[in-house]
């Protein structure tokens, strides 16, 4: 693209012609074989939406969390796969940002973002900690200046793709399970060994199998604070505001297909109101409920992280609960959303090869509560309840 956006209106500009001119092109594709959207992810970097969170003095625009919920959005209504993709980046580079960019090598290496666009990967999940990101088997083992890190993930998404990952473990051999840091590898250091596949019912094009990471760099490439710190404030927020925004995203695709529909039978029958506009109306009230959700809360992130206190207010056990609410609350709603614009085009809706067809909505649409169980993040949120009151 020759007009590189200066500002996050003329960013969403270029980012809503990707979503329409590419994403929702390729989508059946990478969905159909289950291969990594690289089309999308190009013309993500052309359009240099890949560095919007990074600081405008350090080359980025400087987005806030509502912006890049909003362009996360933007692309999951056309791809999910794409979508879930650029929010992992995201919340990949939100914890550098947040956590490291008055470090040397991590503002060096934002900056190396900025002029490459490269694309951040993840890996907290381990083979023997279940879905708990909070806890690493895995250790670093430093030796001057350097370490090594090998770990067994259960789940990596697009790490065959992506220039660098950000892994949890435990800060050294001593450290217990919850003592974790997290820390930078790149490709070049790294040796994959994928032990898993990925042939899953949705989210195809995220490409997530599990792997066997024997990595080895300089002791620089760990993020200067702990990620217990880095997972309160930044993580958990990014990640479920992001998911969140994706997830609605994603129906409110399905909505969108729904209600052409609708329009289309009631240009058939003028005077007549087709019998499935009042549940498009009615698809309309928790689409517009599950947004009022994720935008609050995004809005009132950004507003915390510019207080001289965001540290405390973001480890506060009531905004913890806040996010868990969100992400319970989004990753319920948006399948149901689908059922119902499933329910509006019928079969149309329900055929593979109708324009109309809601089968990678639907199917994308549910991995939001497996990803990071909604079952656990329940049981985290009662325990908190127990002790927190509400003033
Ligand atoms: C699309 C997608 C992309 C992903 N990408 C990545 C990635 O890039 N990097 C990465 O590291 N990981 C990734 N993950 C994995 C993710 O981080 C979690 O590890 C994974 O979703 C947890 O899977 P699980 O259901 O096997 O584990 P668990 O959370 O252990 O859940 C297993 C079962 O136990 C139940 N359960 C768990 N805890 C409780 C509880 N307290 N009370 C009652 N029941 C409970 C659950 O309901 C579920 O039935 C991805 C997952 C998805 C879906």
């Amino acid at each position: 693209m020759s007009d590189l956006p200066k500002d996050f209106n003329s960013l969403l500009l270029n980012v809503q012609k990707t979503a329409m001119e590419i994403a929702a092109i390729h989508a059946p594709d990478v969905d159909e074989n289950a291969r990594f959207p690289i089309e999308t992810i190009a013309a993500l970097k052309s359009s240099k939406a890949l560095s919007a969170p990074i600081p405008k003095e350090l080359g980025g625009l400087g987005c806030t969390l509502k912006q890049l919920a909003q362009l996360c959005s933007t692309i999951s209504a056309a791809c999910g796969s794409s979508g879930m993709v650029l929010a992992m980046h995201y919340i990949k580079l939100a914890c550098i940002v947040r956590h490291a960019h008055e470090d040397v090598f991590f503002k060096h290496y934002l900056q190396e973002i900025v002029e490459h666009q490269y694309l951040l990967a993840s890996i907290t999940s381990e083979v023997g900690t279940y879905g708990d990101t909070r806890s690493s088997i895995c250790a670093l083992e430093r030796k001057e200046g350097r370490f090594i890190l090998n770990k067994q993930a259960t789940t990596g998404s697009y790490c065959a793709h992506a220039d660098a990952i950000l892994v949890t473990c435990r800060r050294d051999s001593e450290a217990l399970s919850s003592e974790q840091i997290l820390v930078l590898v790149k490709p070049a250091d790294t040796r994959l060994t994928q032990t898993t596949s990925w042939d899953t019912m949705g989210m195809r094009g995220t490409c997530s199998p599990g792997f066997n990471l024997e990595a080895e760099g300089c002791e620089e490439q760990v993020l200067p604070d702990s990620f217990a710190e880095i997972a309160a404030q930044t993580m958990v927020p990014y990640s479920h505001i992001l998911w969140s925004a994706l997830w609605w995203g994603i129906a409110n695709g399905a909505v969108h297909k729904a209600a052409t529909f609708v329009r289309t039978q009631a240009r058939k029958t003028p005077g007549t109101m087709p019998p499935s506009a009042t549940r498009l109306a009615e698809a309309n009230v928790q689409l517009q409920s599950v947004k009022n959700n994720w935008q609050t809360l995004a809005s009132e992130f950004d507003e915390i992280s510019a207080l001289s206190d965001a540290r405390e207010k973001l480890q506060d056990l009531g905004w913890a609960l806040k996010m868990n609410n969100l992400k319970i609350s989004t990753s319920d709603q948006a399948p149901q959303i689908v059922h119902k614009a499933l329910q509006i085009l019928g079969l149309q809706g329900y055929k593979n090869d109708s324009k109309y067809s809601l089968s990678r909505e639907y199917r994308d649409a549910l991995s939001g509560s497996l990803m990071i169980s909604n079952d656990r993040i329940a049981g985290k949120s009662a325990a908190l309840l127990m002790i927190y009151k509400d003033a």
